[in-house]
């Protein structure tokens, strides 16, 4: 099957240029303009961007979090992501601590494998760090798994300065890289323990007990620690200047930093939190939390000058009757949004629509850079010959409001509920086949496949 797609604008990391593309099978062909030639179908796309199928590097579906299980599984989340534009998604395998990398690698494929409907890849989470889960790490590797993830926060995942050092040293001899969750942990223990002494249990106390200078002091040990092993490091899910100045600093001192944030940092402020009725408030219990507004034109200039690199999710959804759980206590509120099928329509929208960055550095921020990061590019993250054809056809002149309601993943409300877009996705396409039309998805049965990863080239 050999499909031209006619008059659109094929966006990429120069921006948008007005070509043709051409697709044979699940492989882009030709980029071009005026092709010709034997098509089987022509799709006119005039008057619409072409983006490269977005990446979302940071997913948890099927995650078992405090007691529960987030609402989205493979099949839901994959779904909305697919829906959103989202061709691929990297979600995390969490082994727990005293289990190895292989139990919690099978139990990610019996998650996901025959249940996703985009392609998608894994993280490796290291809680653990002993000389048996050294040993697996080489393995790892050899299946496609080149990426990993480690905390600095949380008693159930956090491992020392000293383990994380030791890690990084492998990770850096095998060429892997690794994304890290920077909080401090012990000061945010303690700040919790006040407010609960306080009485202070509702989610007011969240943002509080978690300020933006613990995070950035978390941001600066690690990279210290990183400094000491030489070895590059994500921070994921950045969400403040301070964090963003320790990045600067090391990257003064000649080490790569690499920065993840995301739309719900981007786009939201910490004043959800101080909604009176618990529900309101609690539906945004995530971790690090939301910051003062002031935030949001920090991050979006850092997305400017490409101090911050990418823009994944943390898709981590739980219905409303799940945040309900920490009702008299905010320390039980199971942490996470669900933001896996909106983030290329609000990107495009409050982004570049607003003109606070530009058409190319959202095709970094969403396809190029995590392909780069996450050792998918070529074959993802880019509309060029010998690519696979997962293609955004996004048409500027629509417009929706979003709506939980609307939405396909698993969960009871939306964040962004009454943000206005500007323009819509019209359809997706997966390794060369219709995927999704106007909103609707088209695939019956998931055929996403496991993306087998390489090393970082960014
Ligand atoms: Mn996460």
């Amino acid at each position: 099957m050999r499909t031209l797609f006619k008059g659109g604008t094929i966006v990429s990391a120069g921006g948008g240029r007005r070509a043709d593309l051409a697709v044979e099978g699940e492989k882009i062909i030709a980029v071009g303009r005026g092709l010709t030639g034997e098509f089987d179908r022509i799709m006119d796309v005039s008057g619409c961007l072409l983006f490269p199928g977005f990446i979302d590097a940071h997913t948890h579906f099927d995650l078992d979090v405090a007691n529960t299980t987030t609402a989205d599984d493979f099949f839901t989340g994959s779904r909305a992501a697919l829906r959103g534009g989202t061709t691929t998604v990297i979600d995390f395998a969490c082994p727990n601590k005293g289990e190895s990398l292989h139990y919690g690698l099978d139990l990610w494929h019996q998650k996901a494998d025959g249940r996703t409907f985009c392609d998608y890849g894994f993280h490796m989470t290291i809680d653990d760090w002993n000389e048996s889960i050294r040993a697996e790490l080489p393995d790892m590797f050899a299946q496609g798994i080149s990426s990993f993830k480690m905390y600095l926060t949380y008693p159930a995942m956090m491992t020392s300065d000293k383990e994380i050092y030791f890690a990084l040293k492998d990770l850096r001899r095998l060429g892997g890289v690794c994304g890290f969750h920077c909080e401090n942990a012990g000061v945010i223990d303690a700040l919790i323990a006040e407010r609960k002494a306080a009485g202070e249990l509702s989610p007011a106390s969240h943002p509080l007990t978690r300020p933006a200078y613990l995070e950035a002091e978390a941001v600066s040990r690690l990279l210290r620690i990183a400094q000491a092993a030489a070895c590059p490091v994500i921070i994921v899910h950045l969400t403040n200047e301070d964090a963003l100045d320790e990045v600067a600093r090391a990257r003064k001192r000649g080490q790569s930093v690499y920065v993840e944030t995301c739309p719900q940092y981007l786009l939201l402020d910490e004043s959800v939190y101080f909604q009176e009725d618990y529900s309101a408030a609690a539906r945004y219990v995530c971790a690090p939390p939301i910051r003062d507004k002031s935030q949001q034109d920090v991050l979006w200039r850092g997305l400017r000058r490409g101090t911050i690199q990418t823009i994944s999710t943390d898709h981590c959804s739980f219905t409303l009757a799940q945040k309900d759980m920490g009702r008299s206590d905010f320390t039980k509120i199971p942490g996470g949004l669900p933001g896996v099928e909106t983030r290329g329509e609000l990107i495009y929208s409050f982004g570049v629509a607003k003109r606070r960055i530009s058409l190319g550095r959202m095709c970094l921020a969403l396809a190029e850079n995590p392909a780069k990061l996450y050792g998918l590019f070529p074959r993802k993250g880019t509309l060029r010959p010998g690519s696979d054809a997962d293609i955004v056809v996004y048409d500027p002149g629509a417009s929706h409001v979003i709506q939980a309601s609307d939405c396909a993943a698993n969960v009871d409300y939306n964040p962004y509920e009454g943000f206005v877009t500007a323009g819509g996705i019209r359809q997706v396409w997966l390794r060369g086949a219709l995927a999704v039309e106007n909103g609707t998805v088209l695939d019956e049965a998931p055929r996403g496949q496991y993306l087998a990863r390489g090393k970082c080239s960014l």
